[in-house]
């Protein structure tokens, strides 16, 4: 088994010297200010060890990776009934497609999509104040990741706030069919914030522990979700964790991932890692495109794909 701190090593020198980073989020003011040549890459193994490289300790915008622990709350407070509330299938759209809704009387096809983490976060935000929900999904992921300083970048969730055209439709078609059922500018606040949780890679591998390992926190010995329940969640981040580039990312990677338009990619090799990178530029689906070639630069060297060597 090769040395995973060398293979780490190597994969940070040769991600900060290719030219080719993609493009980073333009639709959101305050993301198109980040530095596209940052590259951050942190795996916790199953020891508890940490491999960093590069820029690990940069904290960026976790954006759609947050709804990974929105879901993991939401399923803790309702289990099941969520289903009811959004589907478990990918969508071949984009991350902010509206098409699927019409059809679907409003009800998303994944937790995942942009509509479906919004009528995740309206479960979450049910009955309470938006600052009491936020509140929640703060400690919950400063809990996980063992680190009570991590915030909300109040000036990106400013932003999105203001250029958040798209996602205040979607949440207003859902309304209309009663799949948001509270107050749209309450829901949407909350989802606007938790996107705009700010995350190191380290911290972010950190968090997502207990994906890798049935459910537990192996630092803690703490159990976050059943062991059935982390499967479930993995295989949903498999099939749709990087939108309609879901299938590529399998293709390549063969890991559960997770993407957001911050340029991070949380991704899982159950029992063995959970591994956070980050590389600012996107490809045209809205995914981290050096972070998906570092992840499948690191699982070919690891023999970690969940498909084989
Ligand atoms: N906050 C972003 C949005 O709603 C999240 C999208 C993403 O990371 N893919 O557009």
């Amino acid at each position: 088994m090769p040395d995973l701190q060398a293979v780490v090593q190597e994969i940070a020198a040769e991600m900060a010297q290719r030219p080719d980073r993609g493009e980073v989020a333009h639709y959101i003011p305050e993301l198109a200010r980040v530095d596209p040549q940052l590259f951050g890459i942190a795996v916790i193994d199953a020891d508890g060890r940490a491999a960093v490289g590069g820029d690990a300790d940069v904290p960026f915008s976790i954006q759609s990776i947050s709804k990974v622990f929105t879901l993991t709350l939401a399923l803790g407070m309702i289990g099941d009934r969520l289903w009811q509330r959004v589907g478990r299938e990918p969508s071949g759209n984009p991350f902010n497609s509206i098409v699927q809704l019409e059809r679907e009387r409003g009800v998303p096809r994944n937790p995942f999509i942009n509509a479906g983490a919004i009528a995740v976060t309206d479960v979450i935000a049910s009955g309470h104040q938006p600052r009491e929900s936020l509140g929640e999904i703060l400690r919950f992921m400063q809990s996980l990741a063992r680190d009570p300083t991590i915030t909300i970048d109040g000036a990106v969730a400013a932003s999105e706030k203001r250029t958040g055209f798209r996602n205040t439709a979607l949440a207003n078609y859902m309304k209309s069919f009663g799949v948001v059922e509270g107050p749209v500018d309450y829901t949407l606040g909350v989802y606007f914030h938790h996107c705009a949780i700010a995350m190191t890679c380290r911290q972010l591998a950190t968090a997502g522990r207990y994906l890798a390992h049935s459910g537990r926190d192996p630092a803690t010995g703490y159990s976050v979700v059943p062991a059935e329940r982390a499967k479930r969640i993995n295989a949903l981040m498999l099939t749709c964790g990087h939108y309609d580039g879901s299938g590529e990312f399998a293709y390549r990677v063969g890991l559960p991932g997770k993407s957001g338009v911050g340029g991070g990619i949380l991704a899982v090799a159950p029992g063995k890692a959970s591994i956070a990178v980050w590389a600012p530029g996107l490809d045209a689906a809205g995914n981290s495109h050096l972070g998906r070639i570092a992840l499948e630069r690191l699982t070919k060297r690891m023999s970690w794909s969940i498909f084989g060597d």
